[in-house]
């Protein structure tokens, strides 16, 4: 990571520590636009990255142009995932436009192909503001970007409430990070959003823009070369609107009960579900929070919210941004590595294969049940994750395949996959605390039953029915991709 001066704007700015210079260029002379380059932190409003570029663009006299594209090529890509980011794209534009922003888009896809726009974009620009996203396709776009940009670029954290830089660099564990992390929340509930001085920019571009709110976006993501066989999911309806809903959903019928209720799979109203708005930034974190903390609910119901959004998200996220490859295996803690392996050859009885996995139809009905979540919704709740993750190892040959296995179904499945939370916590479940006694297969990695779903009046019966949903049939490889998860 370069370690270069940030200009004054910047610098001074009382979000400061959500921005590191990600290469050794400088503001440019006679760039016509400051470029705000949106990948994930899909919202117009109390958006710091956007922020960021405002105030950028506001010491150089220059305007704002941001910009977000969709390609056919990342992996994973499908009409649930292509669906969810472009109707999240089109509230973004309209809530840029509200606020004096021009906001342009593009999808990828033939007849329309735009090779490099980003860097053409940038040839124009007199700044690059970017997100500072600590796995998948953001990280990796925005690392290629910055190591060939001619211009400086930013990258402003928008992810969390208390930007990692502030909690500082070698925390190993979870409970150090909290020390450092709770006393600094009260400071960042409080946001500086700032108001758009420069016109919004109007001169040429090196494309044509796509309306997201003229087109229709079905159509388009019909005719794309992307995975049709994972559907849209009905649950989360893409946008801002939906994820307004949820937050007014969050207040008024779960958080009342959050403490107890969080854990149980069975009851609707149990969680939030609003990961996958806060994965795609629909939703900030801190926008929950004031929600939260203006909620007449009890403090233990609060208390605990805030101890899954910050204390376990934020961690991840932290861990995450310390990691060459978050979601390699070889993340996991090296003890859980050892006793896997040397537990590899043992004999697998509960071995299943990919197709009948990624399908939900092993010979594991509660099994079954947590898998159809994430086909049918593409969410799954936390208490079934676990159970899920846990007796992935015994389903496959090897710990290494698990893993990759794991991986591949969150983060191809799950809307809110592909995120610090995804390889963190299945690094959990691989991983955690070393157990009493040396099992099969799972030598001293904790094993789970289903029992916390199974044991509840009713828990039977729901387990049954959520094993037999219908659910897409969605087309599967012959084998699980492996290197994105395994390779050093
Ligand atoms: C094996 C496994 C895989 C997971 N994969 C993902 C993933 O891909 N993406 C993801 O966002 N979360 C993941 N989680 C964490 C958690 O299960 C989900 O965040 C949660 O179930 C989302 O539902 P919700 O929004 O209703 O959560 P709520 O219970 O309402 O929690 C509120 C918010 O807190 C955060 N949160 C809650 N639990 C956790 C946790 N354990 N770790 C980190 N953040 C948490 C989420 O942002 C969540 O939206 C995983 C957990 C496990 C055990």
């Amino acid at each position: 990571m370069v370690s270069v001066a940030l200009p004054p704007a910047l610098a001074d700015w009382r979000e400061a520590p959500r921005v590191r210079a990600r290469n050794a260029s400088g503001v440019a002379d006679g760039g016509r636009y400051v470029l705000c380059w949106l990948q994930q932190a899909l919202r117009a409003d109390d958006n710091p990255v956007i922020d960021a570029a405002i105030r950028l663009g506001n010491a150089l006299a220059l305007p704002v142009l941001v910009y977000h594209g969709v390609r056919e090529d990342y992996p994973y890509a499908s009409d649930r995932l292509h669906h969810f980011i472009l109707g999240a794209g089109r509230d973004l534009a309209a809530g840029c436009r509200a606020r004096g922003l021009t906001c342009v888009h593009h999808i990828d896809r033939a007849g329309h192909r735009e090779k490099g726009l980003v860097h053409r974009l940038a040839a124009d620009a007199a700044a690059l503001v970017v997100e500072d996203q600590p796995t998948f396709v953001a990280r990796w776009q925005v690392d290629r970007v910055a190591d060939r940009a001619a211009v400086a670029v930013y990258a402003v954290n928008a992810a969390c409430l208390v930007p990692p830089a502030v909690i500082g660099d070698g925390i190993s564990g979870r409970s150090g990070f909290l020390r450092r992390h709770e006393p600094a929340r009260g400071d960042w509930v409080d946001a500086d959003v700032e108001k758009p001085m420069v016109a919004p920019y109007a001169g040429d571009l090196p494309f044509a823009p796509d309306r997201l709110d003229t087109i229709d976006l079905d159509t388009v993501v019909a005719g794309l070369a992307i995975d049709h066989s994972l559907p849209v999911s009905a649950a989360f309806p893409a946008g801002r609107m939906a994820a307004e809903e949820r937050l007014a959903r969050l207040v008024r019928d779960v958080l009342p009960g959050y403490a107890a209720a969080r854990n149980d799979a069975t009851r609707r109203e149990g969680a939030s579900g609003l990961s996958p708005y806060l994965h795609f930034g629909v939703l900030g974190p801190r926008e929950v929070m004031r929600a939260v903390g203006d909620s007449d609910a009890g403090a233990k119901h609060r208390t605990k919210f805030a101890d899954e959004l910050l204390g376990w998200r934020e961690w991840f996220h932290y861990q995450a941004r310390a990691l060459a490859a978050p979601e390699r295996y070889d993340r996991v803690a090296a003890w859980a590595r050892t006793t896997l392996a040397d537990h590899a050859g043992d004999p697998r009885p509960d071995l299943e294969s990919l197709s009948a996995m990624a399908r939900g139809e092993t010979r594991d009905e509660s099994w079954n049940a947590c898998q159809r979540q994430f086909l049918r919704f593409g969410w799954m709740h936390n208490n079934l994750r676990m159970y899920w993750a846990k007796r992935i190892i015994a389903m496959t040959p090897d710990p290494e395949t698990a893993w990759a296995t794991a991986c591949y179904l969150n983060d191809r499945l799950s809307l809110d996959g592909r995120d610090p939370a995804t390889y963190g916590n299945i690094a959990a479940m691989f991983g955690g605390s070393p157990g009493d006694r040396e099992r099969p297969v799972y030598g001293r990695v904790a094993t789970r039953g289903d029992g916390s779903t199974r044991h509840r009046d009713g828990g039977d019966a729901w387990l049954a029915r959520a094993a037999s949903r219908p659910v897409p049939a969605i087309d599967v490889p012959a084998d699980v991709p492996r290197d994105r998860y395994l390779m050093s």
